[in-house]
């Protein structure tokens, strides 16, 4: 079985920024212990778990918003994840002093200043990302005039102008272009800035490129990264490639690989090496 490593794949900038500024922390004797962080530092559980390994302690629940889990906390440092934070977060760690380290991506902080300084501007902002994802909820809520559209069934139609646009890094940069479409045929006058950072369209368009003859192909990622969500569904709907979106080898299931002559493999931003590589190096001795 031929096996192709995509490249480039794993881990971003912004992820190795966040995971070193936790480690970092630990090692610190002059950062206060113990080091919490607000929902997982990067989407992917076994990062979030050797660093309980290491004593960090992540708070994350679904159910329940950044600000309120900062109640469970006494004393410590917080370290705020590479996703990007809520301000009215760090307004409650400050009134209850408790020390942060801010390990927001500088890609997605970019983002977030072009909201800040169009929202003075006086521009009504249509930001395109997905659903309770913690870098779409603390971009919306830099503005009291500012809208979520994950589809093109969440454009509001009734927006006054002006109108700026931008968007979630991870976001696909194919399902993108068909929403700003649909935005501009409402606003011609829209003002765009696209942002998907380099990591993800890089990822993506490797995924285009690479899977050319394939006929099966693994991301290897947590299924609450969306970048590595967006790099299966781009393998599966603009390739047309049989693909499983798996967390590590051990979800590999043998069955899949009957009659499979040519095997792909990529990783989210937020997915560990050794993941990826004890994938790649399972199929390669695959007999
Ligand atoms: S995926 Fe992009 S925006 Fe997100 S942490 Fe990595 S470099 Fe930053």
């Amino acid at each position: 079985m031929k096996v192709i490593s995509i490249t480039p794949r794993g881990y971003c900038k912004g992820v190795i920024k966040a995971i070193s500024a936790v480690k970092n922390a630990i090692k610190n004797p002059e950062i206060k212990k113990p080091i919490y962080v607000l929902g997982y530092i990067v989407h992917n559980k076994f990062v979030v778990n050797d660093l309980k390994d290491s004593g960090v302690i992540t708070l994350d629940d679904t159910k329940t918003s950044r600000i309120d889990l900062i109640d469970e906390i006494l004393d410590g440092t917080v370290v705020l994840s590479a996703h990007g934070t809520d301000p009215s977060v760090k307004e409650k760690l400050k009134e209850k002093n408790i020390p942060y380290i801010d390990a927001t991506c500088e890609d997605v902080e970019k983002t977030f200043d072009l909201i800040k300084n169009y929202d003075k501007l006086g521009y009504f902002i249509i930001y395109i990302g997905k659903h309770n994802h913690p870098e779409a909820n603390a971009a919306v809520s830099l503005s009291k005039n500012i809208v979520l559209v994950e589809t093109i069934d969440d454009i509001p139609n009734n927006i006054k102008d002006p109108v700026f646009v931008t968007n979630q890094t991870t976001f696909s940069f194919i399902e993108i272009e068909h929403i700003i479409d649909e935005i501009i045929s409402i606003y011609p006058n829209t003002l765009i800035s696209e942002e998907i950072c380099s990591a993800t369209s890089q990822r993506q368009s490797a995924i285009i490129k690479y899977n050319k003859k394939v006929d099966l192909c693994y991301i290897v990622g947590d299924p609450r990264s969306n970048n590595s969500k967006n790099l299966a569904i781009i393998s599966r709907n603009i390739t047309n490639t049989k693909t499983f979106l798996i967390e590590s080898v051990s979800d590999i299931d043998i069955n899949d690989l009957i009659d499979i002559s040519t095997v792909s493999v990529s990783s989210g931003a937020s997915t560990p090496t050794y993941l990826t590589n004890e994938v790649i190096e399972f199929l390669k001795n695959y007999n």
